[in-house]
């Protein structure tokens, strides 16, 4: 379905630019972004404005996406609110759910599908209109995003028969945001460029409550022109939009980060179990730490002891925000590049050896901070108990 030229005018944009007072004229993005589009949409271009509002004044605009479904849940003052796109968006889980509410809030119109049905109720709740395959979920739209566990999942969503590449329109953007390893997305870059797509692994970081607030961190690999149009899409989910390079470079950069935070998260774990047992109020320990330099965004977000950090996992018996599974995959990442690289991780694959303790337990969807259990001693209890149970 070719986007149609209806949609906002300029002068549509030019009275969202004096809601927010600003007067300045509009300057063409001196960017790849209006050929890019232009070849799809005959006449449009992305404009940004002096005020620094990205403006897109004819960009993949429609007037569905303005008068359709999604109007009652439009905020304009939400972030990247005059971006308005038609979304194709598979993998509605932990993060892919929040992730298309800011976009529904942004004015955004998402066509999401997941082989779950609960995520995708939960994402349709929030404004997302469902489809019942990939193919009818990215044909016809503007820019496809991905968001799924593993490489295993990505390379089936993209590559399969009736998946992403087989039924996008060709010249789509297409946005992976999974957290896969690299010779995955090296495949999915070589084989989008071979149907004629664009493509960039863009993961995030920043959790599920920066996927609710819209403040995560997208770090962006692929070809220059492609990354600069994916930031515009971008923007209404993130705070920080960080290009990294080229093809898998987001991956890479990805595959770090995260290395560190489950390092930190594993510092957390037992620094918090060892300041109980010496005594320490939780609370006056937790505000000594979080302004010294035992911080770290796994203490400020992810603390493992209950009635201490809002957005922790302790909080509700360790309901996943992030499991153990995909932290053991993510670690596991980090794990394999190092020895492809000959780089010694003798940390990091010591905190791989806890998320898979509490895998080898059953616990491998709980949270990953769960591993807090195996430093009290309460995991270790509770399979006790259970077996004695089981021997009774
Ligand atoms: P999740 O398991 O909650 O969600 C993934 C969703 O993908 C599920 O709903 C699943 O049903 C769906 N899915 C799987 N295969 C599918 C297919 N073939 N077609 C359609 N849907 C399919 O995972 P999540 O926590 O949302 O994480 C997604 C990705 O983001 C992972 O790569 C993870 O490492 C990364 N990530 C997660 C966090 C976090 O805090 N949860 C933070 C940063 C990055």
């Amino acid at each position: 379905m070719p986007v149609s030229a209806a949609g906002r005018s300029a002068a549509d944009a030019a009275a969202v630019r004096r809601r927010n007072g600003c007067r300045e004229p509009l300057i063409p993005l001196p960017t790849h972004s209006a050929t890019a589009h232009s070849s799809r949409h005959p006449g449009h271009g992305v404009h940004i404005c002096r005020c620094g509002l990205l403006i897109p004044a004819l960009i993949a605009l429609r007037t569905a996406a303005i008068v359709g479904s999604t109007v009652d849940s439009f905020d304009p003052t939400s972030k990247g609110a005059y971006i308005m796109a038609v979304i194709g968006w598979i993998g509605l889980g932990n993060m892919g759910g929040p992730m298309t509410a800011n976009l529904v809030k942004a004015g955004h119109t998402v066509r999401g599908f997941d082989l779950s049905r609960a995520a995708l109720d939960a994402a349709v709740a929030r404004g997302v209109t469902a489809t019942a395959s990939i193919a009818e979920a990215v044909s016809g739209v503007d820019v496809v995003f991905t968001m799924l566990p593993k490489g295993d999942h990505a390379r089936a969503v993209y590559l399969g028969d009736t998946g992403v590449l087989a039924s996008a329109d060709p010249g789509t953007l297409l946005v992976d945001s999974s957290t896969i390893d690299i010779e995955s997305a090296q495949a999915l870059h070589d084989a989008a460029s071979a149907a004629g797509f664009r493509f960039v692994d863009a993961p995030v970081s920043g959790g599920m409550s920066g996927a609710e607030a819209g403040t995560l961190t997208f770090m962006i690999g692929g070809e220059s022109g492609a990354v600069a149009d994916a930031g515009v899409f971008i923007d209404a989910m993130s705070a920080n939009i960080i290009p990294t390079g080229g093809a898998t470079t987001g991956q890479a950069a990805k595959i770090c980060n995260n290395l560190m935070l489950f390092i930190n998260l594993a510092g957390a774990a037992e620094g918090s179990v060892l300041a109980d047992r010496l005594g320490l109020d939780k609370h006056v320990f937790w505000n000594i730490a979080s302004v010294s330099s035992g911080d770290s965004w796994a203490l400020r977000t992810w603390y493992p002891i209950a009635g201490v950090v809002p957005t922790s996992a302790a909080n509700n018996d360790f309901a996943p925000t992030f499991t153990a599974d995909l932290a053991n995959k993510d670690i596991g990442l980090a794990v394999a590049a190092a020895r492809a690289t000959d780089t010694p991780l003798e940390i990091g694959e010591h905190v791989q050896q806890l998320f898979q303790r509490l895998i080898d337990a059953d616990q491998g969807g709980k949270d990953c901070s769960m591993i807090v259990e195996l430093v009290d001693g309460s995991l270790a209890a509770a399979v006790a108990e259970e077996e004695e149970k089981s021997r009774a």
